[in-house]
């Protein structure tokens, strides 16, 4: 009979193999590469699931050792901590399968699986919806999560359902009305936790290709002339203070191109925090509450992060 290990701080940690399952729980595993940004600490364990029993494993695993934990898609919208995470990270992007179901007009997804493969896909059958989403580079849990979107559209749009799999490892289906979308948000965000193990959309098939693939190339033509994708980021830093532009209040307080450390307001886009090069997370974080401060005392607007910053910052 295989026993299962649990981590104590006097062992060396040796990389987990989980009983029945392909899963490796690495310790002390570098996070950085696994973010957009390129920066922060290690996850004290990493496990990158290849299907959604691996994934319960896994949860089980962690549960069962007491240790917090963190999921991870694309990490498109993450500042991890140079310090790291406590704890097991559960990478999803692993998690992949995507079934266009042209009976009913709807995308099933997996959670890991890449929104912009998809709105690529999307397009090239001819199925129109997902235009939008072609600039995201997130997985289909992240976009779940954050409720992501763009141009006048986000994922709420398309949402069916979406199971869910919890810390005790009970598995749920919310549909549209459960998940509590609103802005950059979800109840995943708030009371409820767990993880999205897929996801269902619905698109309208039966456009032609030519149409749906050349609007998606023009959204993400769009993009690349408006905003930094060429520098590691997360995107836009902070929510839109309806019905004000977060962008356009920090490039009017003059804070465009301001930089500490490696970490800069972009020149094209003034919401994205650009990593120019050797930025830390300590750097983008003291940059984030700096854009807060000057925006907060020349314009009375309080900006609230979209990034999702985990672990621990220093104040300055
Ligand atoms: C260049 C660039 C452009 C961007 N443009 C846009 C844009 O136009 N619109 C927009 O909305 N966003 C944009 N973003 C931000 C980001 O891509 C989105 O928020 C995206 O949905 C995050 O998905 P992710 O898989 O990377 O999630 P992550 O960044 O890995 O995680 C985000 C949050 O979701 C949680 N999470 C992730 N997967 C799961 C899961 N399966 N189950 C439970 N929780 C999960 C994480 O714990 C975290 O709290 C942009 C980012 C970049 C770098």
């Amino acid at each position: 009979m295989t026993s299962v290990y649990y981590p104590s701080s006097r062992d060396e940690l040796p990389p987990i193999r989980l009983p029945h399952s392909s899963c490796i729980i690495k310790p002390q595993a570098p996070l950085a590469p696994l973010t957009t940004y390129r920066v922060g600490g290690p996850a004290e364990w990493l496990v990158s699931p290849r299907s959604v029993d691996d994934l319960q494993a896994s949860v089980n695993w962690a549960t069962t050792a007491g240790l917090p934990i963190t999921v991870v898609g694309a990490g498109s919208n993450l500042l991890i901590s140079d310090r790291g995470l406590p704890g097991l990270v559960i990478c999803t992007r692993h998690l992949r399968g995507a079934v266009f179901d042209s009976e009913t007009g709807q995308l099933t997804a997996t959670a890991g699986e890449s929104v912009v493969r998809l709105a690529w896909q999307a397009a090239e059958r001819g199925w129109q919806g997902m235009e939008w989403a072609v600039g995201i580079p997130g997985t289909v849990g992240g976009a779940v999560v954050m409720n992501a979107g763009a141009h006048q559209s986000c994922t709420a749009d398309l949402f069916v359902s979406a199971r869910i799999l919890d810390s005790r490892g009970q598995d749920s289906i919310l549909s549209r009305e459960e998940m509590a979308f609103a802005y950059r948000t979800s109840v995943l965000q708030g009371e409820a936790n767990g993880i999205v193990t897929q996801a269902t959309f619905q698109l309208q098939p039966g456009a032609d290709p030519a149409m749906v693939t050349a609007t998606t190339r023009q959204h993400v033509e769009h993009r690349h002339r408006t905003q930094p994708y060429h520098l590691p980021s997360c995107g836009s830093v902070f929510r839109n203070p309806t019905p004000q532009s977060a962008g356009r209040l920090i490039e009017q307080a003059g804070l465009k191109g301001y930089q500490i450390g490696g970490a800069q307001v972009s020149t094209l886009h003034a919401n994205f925090i650009v990593n120019v090069g050797g930025a830390t997370a300590q750097d983008v974080y003291q940059l984030i509450r700096h854009v807060q401060t000057v925006v907060g005392d020349r314009w009375q607007v309080g900006l609230e992060p979209e990034v999702k910053m985990l672990g621990e910052f220093a104040e300055c």
